[in-house]
C-alpha cells in the first residue's frame, strides 16, 4: 500500500528525532511492502522564520490532505529566542493549537509503558512494578472545564470566579467509541474515570459510556472515581489497559502516569479525530538545551510512528514490529543519555549511543512477522 504522511519536523531536536522515525517507517516499508511518502510541513519557529506566522493556512490544508501527520516538536528557549518576543498568537505553540483545532483533534492518546530494562528510572517501589506496566490514557481534548464559559466578577463586593464544565452526550459518545476501538486492539479492558459521586457531567459521562459499551461486548468496562484512580496509578499501575477520561482529569492523570515511567524521551502521543486521521508526536518538547548535539532520544518519536501505523493505517503487525525492535535494543543494553542508569554497576554494563545510532539500531531490528 502507498501512504501519504505529513511530516512536521519543527524546531530544536525535532528534525533529529523525526529523521530516525522516518528511518524506522522506511524499514517497515521495505519489510512489509508499503510505500510511505513524506510531505514536509512547516510549523513552529521555523515557520515564523520563513513566513512570519507559526502556521499558514496553506500548511493546514496540506496537513489535512495527508493520511496522517508525524511531528517532532516545536518551540525554542523562551528566555533567549526572538520567537517569544512576538505576541502570543504569533509564537510557535500557537501553531500547534491552531492545527489541533483545525483538524478537530478531540482525542488525546498517551501510552505509559514501563520497560523491564528501564525500571530503575521508575520512582515506584519494585514490588509494585515487577514485570513492568503498559497502559494508554485517552483524554477528551476539546470539551469540559477548559472550554466552558468563564468569568470573574464582583458579587456583593467579593471577587468571584466561575468556570463551567460542560459535556454533551455526543462529545462523550465519540470519545467513548474511540476508547473501545483502542481497547479492541489491546487487552480489551476500559476503565472510565469520572467523579460521578459529585458531578452531573460525570453522571452523564458514565451513562453514555455504559451505552457505548453495549456495542463492544468483548471489552470489559469498569468505572473508577478520579481520586481513586490517582492513587491506583501509583499503587498498582499494572491493573490498567485503557483509561478513558474527560479533559481536566486526563490532563492531570496522564502527567502522573508519564512520571512513573521514567524518561520523557520514551513517551509517545497521538491526537485523533473521528476519521482515521491523527497527529502523532513525542510528549516532550524541542529540548533546546540539547538541540544539534546528536544526543536526543528518538524512541518516543519512533513509538509515535508505531502508533500512526496502528491507529491511522490499521497496520497492527507493523506497529508491533517497531515496538518489538525498541524492546530488543533496550534488552541489548543500548541507551541514550537520558535513559542511562544513574548508579554503578548498571551504568558500566550498558552502551551509551547518540540519536542516529539509536535510530539505526532500532531500524536494523525491525523484522517481518507472519502475523
Ligand atoms: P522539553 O521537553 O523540551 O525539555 C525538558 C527536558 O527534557 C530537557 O532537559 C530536555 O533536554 C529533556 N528532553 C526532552 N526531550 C528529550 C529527548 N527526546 N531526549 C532526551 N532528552 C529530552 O521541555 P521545555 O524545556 O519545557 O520546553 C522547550 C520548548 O519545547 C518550549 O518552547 C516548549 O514550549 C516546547 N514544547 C513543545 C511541545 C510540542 O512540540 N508538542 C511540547 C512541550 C514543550
Amino acid at each position: 500500500m502507498r501512504y501519504h504522511i505529513g511530516v512536521i519536523s519543527g524546531d530544536g531536536i525535532g528534525p533529529e528525532i523525526v529523521a530516525e522515525a522516518k528511518k524506522a517507517l522506511d524499514r517497515v516499508g521495505e519489510a512489509y511492502g508499503h510505500v510511505f511518502e513524506y510531505e514536509e510541513i512547516l510549523m513552529g519557529g521555523c515557520s515564523i522564520d520563513a513566513t512570519g506566522v507559526p502556521l499558514t493556512d496553506e500548511a493546514i490544508a496540506r496537513a489535512k490532505a495527508c493520511d496522517a501527520v508525524l511531528m517532532g516538536s516545536i518551540g525554542g528557549d523562551a528566555a533567549t529566542s526572538p520567537w517569544y518576543r512576538l505576541k502570543p498568537h504569533l509564537r510557535p505553540e500557537a501553531g500547534l493549537l491552531k492545527l489541533r483545532k483545525s483538524l478537530n483533534l478531540f482525542a488525546n492518546l498517551r501510552p505509559a509503558c514501563l520497560y523491564e530494562e528501564l525500571k530503575e528510572a521508575c520512582p515506584l517501589r519494585e514490588d509494585r512494578i515487577d514485570g513492568g506496566f503498559d497502559m494508554v490514557i485517552l483524554r477528551e481534548l476539546t470539551g469540559g472545564l477548559y472550554f466552558g464559559e468563564r468569568k470573574t466578577e464582583s458579587v456583593d463586593g467579593v471577587l468571584t470566579a466561575v468556570d463551567t464544565l460542560t459535556y454533551n452526550e455526543n462529545e462523550i459518545r465519540r470519545i467513548a467509541r474511540r476508547a473501545f476501538d483502542i481497547a479492541m486492539k489491546r487487552r480489551r479492558n476500559v476503565v472510565s474515570v469520572d467523579k460521578a459521586n459529585v458531578l452531573d457531567s460525570s453522571r452523564l459521562w458514565r451513562s453514555v459510556v455504559e451505552e457505548v459499551a453495549k456495542e463492544y461486548p468483548e471489552v470489559t468496562l469498569s468505572h473508577m472515581l478520579v481520586d481513586n484512580c490517582a492513587m491506583q496509578l501509583v499503587k498498582d499501575p499494572k491493573q490498567f489497559d485503557v483509561i478513558l477520561t474527560e479533559n481536566m482529569f486526563g490532563d492531570i492523570l496522564s502527567d502522573e502516569a508519564s512520571m512513573v515511567t521514567g524518561s520523557i524521551g520514551m513517551l509517545s502521543s497521538a491526537s485523533l479525530n473521528d476519521t482515521k486521521f491523527g497527529l502523532y508526536e513525542p510528549s516532550g518538547g524541542s529540548a533546546p538545551d540539547i538541540a544539534g548535539k546528536g544526543i536526543a532520544n528518538p524512541i518516543a518519536t519512533i513509538l509515535s510512528a508505531a502508533m500512526l501505523l496502528r491507529y491511522s493505517f490499521d497496520l497492527d503487525r507493523e506497529a508491533n514490529a517497531v515496538e518489538a525492535a525498541v524492546k530488543q535494543v533496550l534488552k541489548e543494553d543500548y541507551r541514550t543519555i537520558d535513559i542511562m542508569p544513574q548508579k554503578e554497576p548498571q551504568r558500566s554494563a550498558v552502551t551509551q549511543v547518540g540519536t542516529k545510532e539509536m535510530g539505526d539500531l532500532i531500524a536494523e531490528r525491525i523484522r517481518y512477522y507472519e502475523k
